[in-house]
This record gives structure tokens, sequence and C-alpha cells, in this order.
């Protein structure tokens, strides 16, 4: 089954309107001819100014959070009712950072990712072990909890707007990446978990990307793997001198 390649940027917490704005004008102008599909998640401060650059463009507008109930006493939160108001169309769920940092668990997760589908947008789901657990020989049984939580309530009719990401935690931001190899078959499980969920078609079209350091000079092995669908990129999201080598890989 052929399916698109997704190169997601995740710009995390980083840039001001001014550098966001110089981002968002070098990816339009340099990806323009890129042939995949791709996405820039800014912070929630650059969204108006990153949005006005991408609209029209190749290149979606996403968010890297969101709050779980769409309005009232949430002081920090943002709804995702402020997000469409600004053009968001991606939403990206359940990072690994929102996981262990901000100590999200699965329940608050599968409440935003069923709430960001209801409100029509397309969520990036995110999934993946950690050291330890992949030393214990757990990475499997970890993503799959994850995947099946996270997915837990969501109609099948609406699983064309989500989109997996496998980034074992080991390997974000660390320089270390996964082998292809290793990737591709936790990607390869994460389907079959999908299918078991959803039947054998949905998992031949779900898209699952793969995130932990993917650089220019690592990004066509991985894409070559055949579960490997695309990238979500952090680091090397935040220059378009490294992001549209990934995005354009060859
Ligand atoms: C990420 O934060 O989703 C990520 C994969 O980061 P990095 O590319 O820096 O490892």
């Amino acid at each position: 089954m052929s399916r698109p390649y997704y190169i997601a940027g995740n710009w995390k917490m980083h840039k001001t309107r001014a550098e966001a704005a110089e981002l968002a004008k070098a990816l339009v102008s340099q990806l323009k001819d890129g042939k995949h599909k791709y996405l820039a998640a800014p912070s929630f401060t650059l969204i108006e100014t990153v949005a006005a650059i991408v609209k029209g463009t190749n290149i979606r507008l996403g968010a890297q959070d969101c709050a779980p109930e769409t309005e009232g006493a949430h002081t920090g939160e943002v709804s995702v009712l402020q997000l469409k108001d600004l053009g968001v169309q991606t939403i990206i769920l359940g990072h690994s950072e929102r996981r262990h940092i901000y100590k999200e668990d699965d329940a608050l997760i599968n409440k935003k990712v069923k709430l960001a589908l209801q409100h029509g947008f397309e969520v990036i789901l995110c999934v993946g072990e950690l050291l330890e657990e992949r030393e214990a020989g757990k990475a499997e049984a970890v993503c799959e909890t994850q995947t099946v939580k996270g997915l837990e309530g969501v109609a099948a009719k609406d699983l064309d707007r989500v989109v997996i990401a496998y980034e074992p935690v080991w390997a974000i931001g660390t320089g270390k990446t996964a082998t292809p190899e290793d990737a591709d078959a936790i990607h390869a499980f994460i389907r079959k978990v999908v299918g078991k969920l959803y039947g054998q078609e949905e998992a031949d079209k779900i898209l699952i990307q793969y995130g932990g350091s993917v650089k220019p000079d690592n990004a066509a092995q991985l894409m070559a793997k055949e579960n490997i669908d695309g990238a979500l990129v952090g680091g090397a999201a935040l220059k378009a001198d490294s992001f549209v080598p990934i995005a354009k890989f060859a």
C-alpha cells in the first residue's frame, strides 16, 4: 500500500515572532515544490504570525497541545476553539515532553484527542518508550498501551484525521536515533495494533511518523522503510537549512 509521506516540524518553546516569521517564510519558499505533506507547529504565541505566512501554501499549521475542555476556568490553557480561530489544522498530542515533564496520562491525552477530532482537527498522537522500558523489553507493550488508550472511543470514520508518531523518548533531542530496522519493527507493530482495533484496511492507511533526532543525513534511510511514513522533527526543524533537506529527502 502506498501512503504519502508527512514531515512535521515541532518548534517546541523556541523563537520570537520575528524569528518564527523568518523561518516560516524560508519554508514556504523552499518547500513550494516539495512533494510530501508538511506541517509547522510553533508555540501558541507564534501561531498567528506563522498562520499569515503559511496560509494558502502546502505547509499545514499545527499546535503543540490543547486543553481537554473547550472553555472555562482553565488558567494557562489554550482551547481548540481558540486554535481553530487562528486557522490551526493539526494538533500534536501526547508528546513525550507533555507525558513526562508535565505528567499527562493516557486518559487526559485521550480526552484531548477526542475533543480535537470532534472539532475537526487532524491529530498527531505521539507514543514511545523510555530507555529503561526499552532495556526491559517493554517497548512494544508501552507503545500498544499508549496507542490503545490514546485512541479509546475514536470512531473509525475519524481515523483518517489521526497520525501516529512513534518517538522513542531516549532518541528525542539526544542525537541517538533508532536504527531504521528497529524503528520499522515498532512501526509495523503499531500498525498491527491499529489493525486489531480498526481492521486491516485502516491499519494499511494510517500514517506513522518516526521522531527522535531525525536529521538530513539519516532521514532517507528511515523513510525508505516500509512502515515509516514521515517524520516528526524537533531540533532540526528550527532551521530551514536542516528541515528542508529532511522534507525533501531523496
Ligand atoms: C520531537 O520533539 O518530537 C523530536 C523528535 O525532537 P528531536 O528531533 O530534536 O529529537
